[in-house]
């Protein structure tokens, strides 16, 4: 039986369908009303024919949320979509925050997904294998110098690094700084591969190292993962080892 009145927090995964969950279209087809920033709906337009759609602009999270919310509270059931993992820089976290601002007791899931870093890390080959990092370089609500110290601690820690955000037309400097903040512990030679659009329409990747990653283009749909100090590029795969004796 169809449950009422519940509001999904939807990750999509990266765009391509077949690296969506089925949990996700199973919530995305229980929900009556579909909410979201018009690029991510655009990416379930064939799944919403028959639904409410309310596609709105970047920026405006909390807004949305208070609206799933209202929704939700006249009986309906809502799915809020985000791309990759919802909880990851998605809309799970301000989706609780606002129910609980507003004493509700509505139901909410969260359907995880794909995130960026996990997708593009399989269209590098095997990067993420040992401990990792995911750093936003956006500082919007974030301070700078917070951003910067979690990258040295990161780089210093020999962390795998994955950048998130990294650069946007008005964002330029940040990269830059991270890069520099980097090539403090790591080698100028250690592999980095950039991802635009991973496992969705217009994928590129390129690996390239740290001395060199500034040469490629990075902008707001690319993720650029560091590798540690074992990490290696063999046959245009970028792989750090385990640990495993072969
Ligand atoms: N919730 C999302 C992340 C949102 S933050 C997730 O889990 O993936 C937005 C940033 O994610 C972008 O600036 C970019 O750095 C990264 N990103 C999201 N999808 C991507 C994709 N398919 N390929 C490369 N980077 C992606």
């Amino acid at each position: 039986m169809k449950s009422q009145n519940k509001i999904y927090v939807v990750g999509i995964g990266p765009g391509n369908r077949e690296h969506m969950s089925v949990r996700a279209i199973e919530a995305i087809a229980e929900a009556d009303v579909i909410i979201g920033y018009k690029t991510y709906i655009d990416l379930i337009k064939d799944l919403i024919v028959d639904k409410e759609v309310i596609d709105s602009g970047m920026r405006k999270e909390v807004e949305r949320c208070n609206l799933t919310l209202d929704y939700a509270l006249q009986g309906k059931n809502v799915a809020i979509i985000s791309s990759g993992d919802a909880g990851v820089y998605g809309m799970a976290g301000i989706m609780l925050e606002v129910k609980y601002e507003r004493n509700s007791d509505v139901e909410i899931e969260v359907v995880p997904g794909i995130t960026a870093a996990s997708a593009a890390s399989a269209v590098l080959g095997a990067p993420m294998m040992h401990d990792f990092a995911v750093i936003s370089l956006s500082d919007l609500l974030t301070e700078w110098e917070l951003i910067k110290k979690r990258l040295d601690c990161a780089a210093m820690g020999d962390f795998i690094v994955a950048l998130y955000n990294p650069k946007s037309m008005g964002r330029v400097h940040q990269i830059e700084e991270a890069r520099e903040i980097m090539m403090k512990y790591k080698a100028g030679s250690t592999p980095v591969g950039i991802v635009k659009n991973a496992k969705r329409q217009g994928e590129q990747a390129v690996i390239t190292d740290l001395e060199h990653m500034l040469e490629h283009d990075i902008d707001m749909l690319t993720v650029v993962v560091i590798g540690n100090a074992h990490t290696y590029v063999k046959d245009g795969k970028m792989i750090t080892p385990r640990g495993y004796q072969i």
